[in-house]
């Protein structure tokens, strides 16, 4: 088995720029060396940024509400004991993951594959590992990936459902101890990006400050359970006219097996009148054989049964149901008029 070794390019200040535009409803993302970011804002055509991002606002919290469980433990893990060498198939599991998450479309995981990375290489150049080292770097993972540790997208929705006039009263004050800066460029007016080196929780309330501000909060879809921006955070909606659509076929559907079910019994119901009624009138017209009736129609009683059962199973539609009741009207009618027939022949 060969040693994997991570894809993720080594960086000496690795940021993230985040900016929103209210009027467009975008947020754009930069991740890059920091002094190439800078210059990219200031209008360079050459600067290397290694990502760039343009998307509907929301996305980066939407990111930030994916968890990794255990992943970043292993990664760490694998990174920390590197030299023993001890368990290939773990570290190469851990690196691939590593990888993965650079590789993926999501900006958070791309930022902390990174950031985590670009440590990991200043830990190892500049000193001999020792356990001061190594703690640092358990803790700089930590405030790295704060917000998919939390509940990010639990707290939001508990938050939002509250009638708190500010918004941002539901993050415990322990959350907001990182720190970030502002970068400006005056590209269509003065254009603000926050920039964060490690905890992306002061971008995540960036975020949210702007998104409250229009009056947009998260939900989350439950036709395609995609996080997305409603006008409301209280009444529970969809994300798009395509789910409106799969929503009205889901209901339109389920009322109609509804509507099957009822007009299916309705219409046993109906025919089993039809004979208890004729059999009630033999009886009156003292039509003195009334038996055969009687017997024809305890066994419509029986295949009835065995039938809509069918129907309920879907093994039998419930138009031939409808249709078998209705020649078992036009048995019945034939049984009587016969049973009468022979009643007004014994009377003549
Ligand atoms: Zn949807």
């Amino acid at each position: 088995m060969d040693r994997i070794y991570p894809i993720v390019p080594e960086l000496k200040e690795c940021v993230l720029a985040f900016s929103t535009n209210d009027k467009k409803q975008t947020e754009h993302i930069l991740i890059g060396e920091l002094q190439e970011i800078r210059a990219a804002l200031n209008g360079s055509n050459t600067a290397r940024i290694l990502s760039e991002t343009k998307r509907p606002i929301g996305s980066l919290i939407a990111d930030c509400c994916h968890s990794i469980p255990g992943v970043m433990s292993d990664i760490r893990v694998a990174l920390s004991t590197e030299e023993s060498s001890q368990n290939l198939e773990f570290w190469n599991n851990s690196i691939n993951a590593l990888n993965q998450l650079y590789n993926s479309n999501n900006e958070s995981f791309k930022f902390f594959a990174l950031r985590v990375w670009q440590e990991y290489k200043i830990r190892t150049k500049n000193s001999r590992r020792n356990t001061d080292d190594m703690s640092f770097f358990i803790n700089f993972i930590e405030d790295l990936t704060l917000p998919v540790r939390l509940s990010l997208e639990s707290i939001i929705q508990k938050g939002q459902s509250g009638l708190s006039d500010s918004p941002l009263d539901y993050f415990d004050n322990t959350l907001l101890n990182g720190s970030a800066k502002l970068f400006y460029n005056n590209e269509n007016g003065v254009q603000e990006y926050i920039v964060a080196d490690t905890d992306l929780m002061p971008v995540v309330i960036y975020s949210l400050k702007h998104i409250y501000s229009t009056h947009q909060y998260f939900q989350r879809c439950k036709v395609c359970n995609k996080l997305f921006l409603a006008h409301t955070a209280n009444i529970p909606t969809l994300c798009s006219d395509k789910c409106r659509r799969t929503q009205s076929r889901l209901n339109k559907r389920k009322y109609d097996k509804a509507k099957k079910n009822i007009s299916y019994e309705k219409d046993y119901k109906n025919s089993y009148m039809y004979w208890y009624n004729k059999l009630e009138k033999l009886k009156k017209a003292k039509v003195v054989n009334y038996e055969p009736f009687e017997k024809a129609f305890q066994s419509f009683c029986m295949d009835a049964r065995v039938k809509k059962r069918a129907v309920k199973d879907g093994s039998l539609s419930v138009s031939s149901f409808n249709s078998w009741m209705l020649a078992q009207r036009t048995k019945a009618d034939e049984i009587m008029s016969q049973l009468l027939a022979g009643q007004s022949h014994i009377e003549k």
